[in-house]
This record gives C-alpha cells, structure tokens and sequence, in this order.
C-alpha cells in the first residue's frame, strides 16, 4: 500500500478527465449522493453523467397524464430537505424539489447531462476506472477515469418499457402505447381506452384520464392491493398550524410514517389475513355496495408480496363508482382491428390501448463492466448488503427499498460511501475489495431477491441477470429498513469482508 497515495489528486491521462468520484445518474439518488459527497467528504472531486437531457430519472422520463409518487415525499424526499407540500406528490414537483437541491448546493456545476456511458473497466494496476461515454446529441466519444464508481442509475432501462407481445396486436387500428414513452398530443377526449395492467401506472393513469376520455377499462389479469386514505398529513398540518419550524416538521413526520410503516410490515408477516382485510375494508369502502371486490381487488397473495399501491382521496374507486372507468379481471386471447379479445370470450372496445405492464430491469444501466480486462458477470457476483459487491473494487450501488420509500435508502448508502472513501483516505489506500470472509465459506448463495418475500414480474424475469445474496445479512439487500438504519452506519469498515490495497 502506498501512504502517499489518497483518493484524490491524482493527474488524468491526456484528454482524459478524471475525478475522485463518478456519479452515474442524476435521479433523485445520485443528487442526493452529490449533496452527501459535498458535505460529508468535503475536497471530494465527483462528475455526476446523466444520460438523459436534464435531472430527475424516473420524475423526468414519465410524462403520462397524473404522473405521481406512490409513497408519501416525507420519506421519500432526502433526510436533509423539508418536503413542505402534500404527500403524494407529481412528478413535475419532485422536480421541483429536486431542482431546489441543485440550485442550494451549486451542483449543475458538477453534472454532464446527455452523457450515456456504455463501458467501465477498472485496472488494479492504475488502481482506477476508465469510463467510456458517448454524448447522446452528437454522438461524441469521451472518456473520464475515476477512483470510485457511484452507481445511482436505477433499476431500469429508461429508454422503453417493457410491453410482452400478444397476438394480432399489428391489427389493431390505434395507438397501442406505453406510459414510458407518452405521445405529448396524444388525444383521448371522448375515446375508450383500454389500459393494460394494475399496478400503480394504471391506478395514476385511470382517474388522471377518465373525466376526459369516453370510458377507460383497466384490464388485470389479476388483482392488486391498494391503500387508500386522504392526500394530507394531519400531524405536520398540525404542526404547521402550531408555526413549528419545517425541519422539525419534516423529521417529525418522517418518524411517524417510519414506525407506522414498520408497524404495518410486520403485521403484514404476521397476521397477513388480518391486514388483508383491512386493506379489502378500504376498497370496498370506497365503491358501490354491489361492487365484485372479490373479483377485482382481491388479489391471491399475501400483502406486501408486491408493492402496494397508496390511491390518495381514493380518486381510482372514484372513477369506477361514477362509471367512468371499470374494471375487466381476465386474460388477453388476442387483438382484434377494434379492441381485444379475452379468453373469456368476452371483446373489449379500445380506440387506444395503454400497455401498463412494467419495465425492463437494466442491471447497472447496461454498462459493460470488466475488471483487469475480464468481463463483469453481476450474476457470478455476491453483494455485501446490496451496496457493494465481490470481484468490483470501488463501486456501490443504490437500490432503494420495495416496502419504505427508495429514498431512505439512498440517504444510507450515501453516508456508507462517504465513510468508506473517508477510510480509505484516512489509511492510505486506492482500492477496495469485497470478498467473502472464511466463516462465510458454507454460506448457501442465493438469488437477488427471496421470491416468497417478494415477487415482482419485473425482478422474476431478471433474476439471473441479477448479483446473488448470501444467507446472512451482510451479504444480502434485505428490504428492512428498520434493521438497516441502525445497521448500515455500524458497519465495520476493518471486517475482513473489506481488503484494501
Ligand atoms: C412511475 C414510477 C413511480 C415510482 N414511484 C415511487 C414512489 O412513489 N416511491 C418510491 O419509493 N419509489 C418509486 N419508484 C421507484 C423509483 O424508480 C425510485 O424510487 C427512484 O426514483 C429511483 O431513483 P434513482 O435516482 O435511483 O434512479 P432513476 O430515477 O431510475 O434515475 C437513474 C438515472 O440514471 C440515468 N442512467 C441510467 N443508466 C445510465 C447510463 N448508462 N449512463 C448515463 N446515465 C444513466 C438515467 O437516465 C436516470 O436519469 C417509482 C418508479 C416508477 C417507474
């Protein structure tokens, strides 16, 4: 190890920039890793490169008509800025709020926008990465290098959703459109839409457009659960009243959500019957005496085995109950020049149909990685808590939290970045590297994501692409954020799980 040598301060190849830090992305995690950097490892250099033309990752690249948060902006706004307004939140004011963060910290200065990067190796030898990059308008090739790979992209691919293919869909005479890539003169006054799918792109999509269009169908091929309950926060309404300062507001309230958000997990592990009740209670509070909620919203797994869905001022049943929009429970035979055909036997009309049905996983923002000139196979991978993982020095990732808000999390891995790279300062070293400790020699390696915790299509279907976990904790993403954040900033940065060189 060389004494000398720190993270920082080291000369770039000729037209090569080069920096301490490389972000990938500039959604809500990667602003709030350059916020973190800034403060918490000041004399830091970082880039953020941003693919897209500005910030905001997922706030930005969806356009569909209601666009919103699904989880409270309390919690999924950073730990270190107020959210003042309601909680569920569109997309155009999380922008906002996200704007506001760049604007106080100065960081435009430090983001490349329209920079897709399509490759990273890293070299022990130069104890760096090389990161190749095109400029999305020109098609320009640059490079940067950097000591430590920030990996804030996401978890899927921006560039188009995912839409499974069904047959005769080339005969159908209109538009048939994801929610990814929304036409901005998409008219749909007076039409009958068909949107394809339940989750919580179908819940926004279905109120935002049913006043407008002629009637609007949700087809499903099953149920999902939903939460309903008012857009607002009596306790912070409250506070504001008593002229409580907002950053008190803000912590006050994110404690509340927190515990009661545990408190909910739990019961959902613990008496599921119960919880599903509960949840059923509200839905079928919400809509006619008569309605099928059997049929429609009773989905057959346990709750919280998906992500559920907050429908704020119940705006989804609404719809349903003024007749504006229904709902179809059955399966896609084929389609038809006029609509879709279900296995039922039943026609449904559509003018336009909306494919509601997900995205594509992008395992690290499709980049090709290799180290010391070998390809990187994540899937051969085993992550050290979902952050960092075995045979890739200097590199974290965020992924955020199924059950709390993905935010939360990427508050966490922040700080566990800034400690690390402050470590590795602190004892002079340029690389690290995860590996599995010897008590860790029989652990049994598993797949990313336990299926009977957590079932997703979008995660099934990629599964192999993705890191495996291991049996103990430190080896794997284990949702909870209750345990983690008290966990994360005790992690002991000189457990043999960590080599530095
Ligand atoms: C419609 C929708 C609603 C959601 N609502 C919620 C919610 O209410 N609560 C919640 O907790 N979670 C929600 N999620 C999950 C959501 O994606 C995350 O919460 C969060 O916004 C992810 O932020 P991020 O910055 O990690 O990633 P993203 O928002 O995905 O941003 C990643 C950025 O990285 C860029 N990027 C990726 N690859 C590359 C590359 N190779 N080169 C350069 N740039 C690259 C992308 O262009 C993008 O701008 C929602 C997801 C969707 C799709």
């Amino acid at each position: 190890m060389n004494d000398t040598a720190t993270l920082a301060h080291r000369p770039a190849a000729q037209g090569v920039e080069h920096f301490d830090v490389l972000i990938v992305g500039a959604g809500i995690s990667g602003i709030g890793g350059a916020y973190h950097l800034i403060h918490q490892s000041p004399g830091t250099s970082f880039v953020i490169l941003e693919a897209q033309e500005t910030f905001g990752g997922t706030w930005w690249t969806h356009k569909y008509p209601g666009i919103r948060s699904d989880s409270d902006l309390y919690t999924f706004g950073y730990r270190f800025k107020p959210w003042t307004g309601k909680p569920i939140a569109t997309a155009e004011e999380i922008r906002a709020y996200m704007g506001e963060v760049i604007a106080e910290n100065d960081l435009d200065r430090h983001i490349r926008y329209g920079h897709t990067i399509s490759a990273a190796s890293w070299s022990s030898a130069e104890k760096r990465w090389t990161v190749e990059a095109t400029r999305t308008a020109t098609g320009e090739a640059r490079r940067f290098t950097c000591n430590f790979l920030y990996m804030c992209q996401g978890y899927y691919r921006h560039s188009e959703g995912y839409t499974p293919q069904w047959p005769g869909m080339e005969n159908f005479k209109g538009p048939i459109i994801h929610p990814m890539k929304w036409p901005e003169d998409l008219d749909y006054t007076g039409k009958k839409v068909v949107v394809i799918g339940s989750g919580a792109t179908a819940a926004t999509l279905i109120p935002a457009m049913a006043d407008k269009a002629g009637h609007i169908t949700m087809l499903q091929r099953s149920p999902t659960y939903f939460r309903t309950g008012r857009n607002a926060i009596e306790l912070a309404d409250e506070l504001r009243k008593l002229q409580v300062d907002e950053s008190w507001i803000h912590e006050i309230v994110r404690r509340k959500i927190n515990y009661e958000s545990q408190v909910f997990t739990n019961r959902s592990f613990s008496e599921p019957e119960k919880v599903r009740e509960e949840l059923l209670g509200l839905v079928r509070a919400a809509l006619p005496a008569d309605y099928d909620v059997e049929k429609h919203f009773t989905p057959s797994y346990r709750p919280w085995r998906q992500r559920i869905a907050f429908v704020p001022d119940a705006d989804l049943f609404q719809g349903i109950s003024s007749g504006k929009a229904s709902v179809v429970t059955d399966e896609i035979e084929h389609f038809t020049q006029g609509g879709i055909a279900l296995k039922s036997g039943e026609m449904l009309e559509a003018d336009i149909i909306i494919t509601a049905t997900g995205f594509h996983m992008s395992v690290m923002g499709d980049i090709a990685f290799t180290v010391d000139g070998a390809p990187v196979d994540w899937a051969e991978t085993v992550t050290y808590r979902g952050m960092m993982f075995t045979g890739v020095p200097n590199l974290a990732w965020v992924f955020g939290y199924f059950r709390a808000s993905w935010t939360l999390r990427a508050d966490l891995v922040a700080d566990f970045v800034c400690r690390l790279l402050g470590h590795m300062k602190a004892i002079g070293a340029q690389q690290v590297d995860i590996g599995l400790r010897d008590e860790d020699g029989d652990m049994k390696i598993l797949p990313w994501i336990d299926e009977e915790n957590f079932n997703p299509n979008y995660l099934l279907r990629s599964m192999h692409l993705l890191p495996k976990r291991g049996e103990k904790k430190d080896w794997a993403h284990t949702q909870d954020y209750w345990a983690e954040k008290d966990e994360i900033p005790q992690i002991d940065l000189t457990d043999k799980a960590f080599r530095y060189s």
